[in-house]
């Protein structure tokens, strides 16, 4: 990516003699630092530090995160990442010195609140989930999906099954499904939607044999439909000897209206960091539940955090285990997030939360649908997909990037592109439950600007974005080739 036009690096703000901070003479003896450090690793120059006062600072790094768009900031419709805005009240209990500062060694007795808040997380994603047991030990729900996996494999060795060494997973799944699957050692099978988006039930059980360990499904899918034949395809593989893995990523579409584990899953992820307030940005930090039913509940990662009606503790006596997936609590402070989030909403809330952002995500589409090409017609869950159909007819070069890059320049964040891959040309769009009418509004706004645009200056769509710092990007080849190092990229 080119530099900012507007913002120097602070390498080219640097000033010999400037400094960010003022400290008192050392009171002791300062002794050379070779007779401390052994020579072989001491630097030969002085790295190359920028020298720049405190306030150029601060105002240097505000001014280049106001240079990228955030929830804070405006509307960002991802679809299936579920970027919904997260209340600060999360992010206080969640940084509360006592719980930030807490060493991870400390023994159970004296950390009791913490491990009270792994406990009461563990129950309430189970209530919520309509599982018996949890652990909130996986990063992400990447790592959730790989120790679900792991789960059904050691479940298949413990009973004698090895030879189930496949998992059917549709063509319209993210990525990380068959991708968790393929490292856990499975073989993976896809099978193709039917037209509407749907499981193709013939495909599903032409699939399902004695080599059938799982099949991962998300539901409500990802083109936003609620597998209406849930209880057939769950029976169908129970039948044939699988397990059922559910990827929750979209459970914001379905708490407090339906429970997976009641609809016949052996096992799911949560994304705490989608559905339970944690801002999910540059990579992390997330948090990844696995729920469990209890066939699957003695392989669950340790520790375990258990009461025995008196006091909390660590539970690592578990012989069948999978083992540790991530170093002691997991990531605890996106667990007290979460927990603050739903102890907020209480149950009522929460189910309430589901119903806004199934009601936002038709509302949005009914608005757009005379403009853009919805790619599927039913009533939608909490996400949509439209498609550059209407729009190609214009200028065959009107594709899904043009128009969402025009999107920029109305100063909202891009929807999901080109994800699921059954639908060509997918602009996929969750608004969530937190936005208002009013933005909804502006947003439909924006999206039929742009839908005349397309028709009476396609040139305009073409070349956007205009507005931001930095105009089209080569993304494939900042991609292959990452310029990571300012001095090597000065020369
Ligand atoms: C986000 C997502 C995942 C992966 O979850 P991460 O927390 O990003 O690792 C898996 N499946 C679906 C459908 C998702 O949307």
């Amino acid at each position: 990516m080119t530099q900012s036009v507007l913002e120097p690096s602070i390498f080219e703000m640097s000033r010999p003699g400037a400094s960010g901070l003022s400290l008192p003479p050392v009171g002791v003896e300062e002794k050379p630092f070779d007779s401390l450090i052994p020579p072989e690793f001491l630097r030969e120059d002085a790295p190359r530090l920028p020298e720049i006062a405190q306030l150029d600072t601060v105002r240097h790094f505000l001014r280049l995160s106001q240079l990228n768009h955030c929830i804070d900031k405006e509307f960002y419709p991802l679809g299936s990442c579920t970027m919904k805005y997260n209340p600060k009240v999360c992010d206080y209990y969640g940084m509360l010195d006592g719980l930030t500062r807490l060493h991870p060694m400390t023994p159970d007795a004296l950390s009791q609140g913490t491990l009270k808040i792994i406990y009461t997380l563990q129950q309430y994603l189970a209530d919520i989930t309509g599982f018996s047991a949890v652990s909130l030990q996986p990063a992400a729900g990447a790592q959730g999906e790989l120790v679900g996996m792991m789960m059904v494999k050691a479940h298949f060795q413990q009973i004698g099954q090895p030879q189930r060494n496949e998992v059917v997973v549709p063509d319209s799944a993210h990525g990380t499904n068959p991708a968790s699957a393929a490292m856990c050692g499975f073989k993976v099978v896809e099978i193709k939607s039917t037209s509407g988006g749907h499981i193709d039930l013939a495909r599903l059980k032409a699939a399902l044999s004695e080599k059938t360990a799982a099949v991962m499904l998300t539901n409500p899918s990802t083109v936003g439909l609620f597998e209406k034949d849930i209880l057939e395809i769950t029976k169908l593989v129970h039948q044939a000897g699988g397990l059922m893995y559910y990827d929750g990523a979209n459970l914001n579409a379905v708490m407090g209206q339906a429970k997976p584990g009641e609809m016949g899953f052996d096992v799911m992820h949560i994304n705490t960091h989608k559905t339970f307030a944690t801002p999910h940005g540059g990579g992390g930090p997330g948090c990844g539940p696995v729920a469990v039913n209890q066939t699957l509940a003695p392989y669950l990662p340790v520790p375990l955090v258990d009461f025995d009606g008196k006091s909390y503790f660590i539970n690592a006596d578990r012989p069948l285990s999978v083992g540790k997936v991530k170093a002691f609590y997991g990531n605890f402070e996106m667990i007290a997030r979460a927990l603050t989030y739903i102890l907020a909403y209480g149950s009522a809330g929460l189910a309430q939360v589901s119903q806004d952002a199934v009601l936002n995500a038709n509302y949005l589409k009914a608005c757009l649908q005379d403009d853009y090409q919805v790619a599927f017609d039913p009533v939608c869950k909490h996400e949509f997909i439209l498609t550059n159909a209407k729009q190609k007819v214009h200028d065959s070069h009107l594709s899904t990037m043009a128009i969402v890059k025009r999107l920029m320049d109305y100063g909202y964040h891009p929807p999901t592109v080109y994800f699921p891959l059954i639908v060509a040309e997918a602009m996929m769009i969750e608004p969530t439950e937190t936005e208002c009418k009013d933005t909804l509004d502006q947003f439909v706004a924006a999206m039929k600007a742009i839908a005349e645009e397309c028709r009476t200056q396609p040139e305009l769509v073409l070349n956007a974005p205009h507005t931001t710092p930095v105009s089209k990007v080569d993304e494939v080849g900042a991609a292959r080739n990452p310029n990571l190092n300012y001095f090597k990229h000065q020369g």
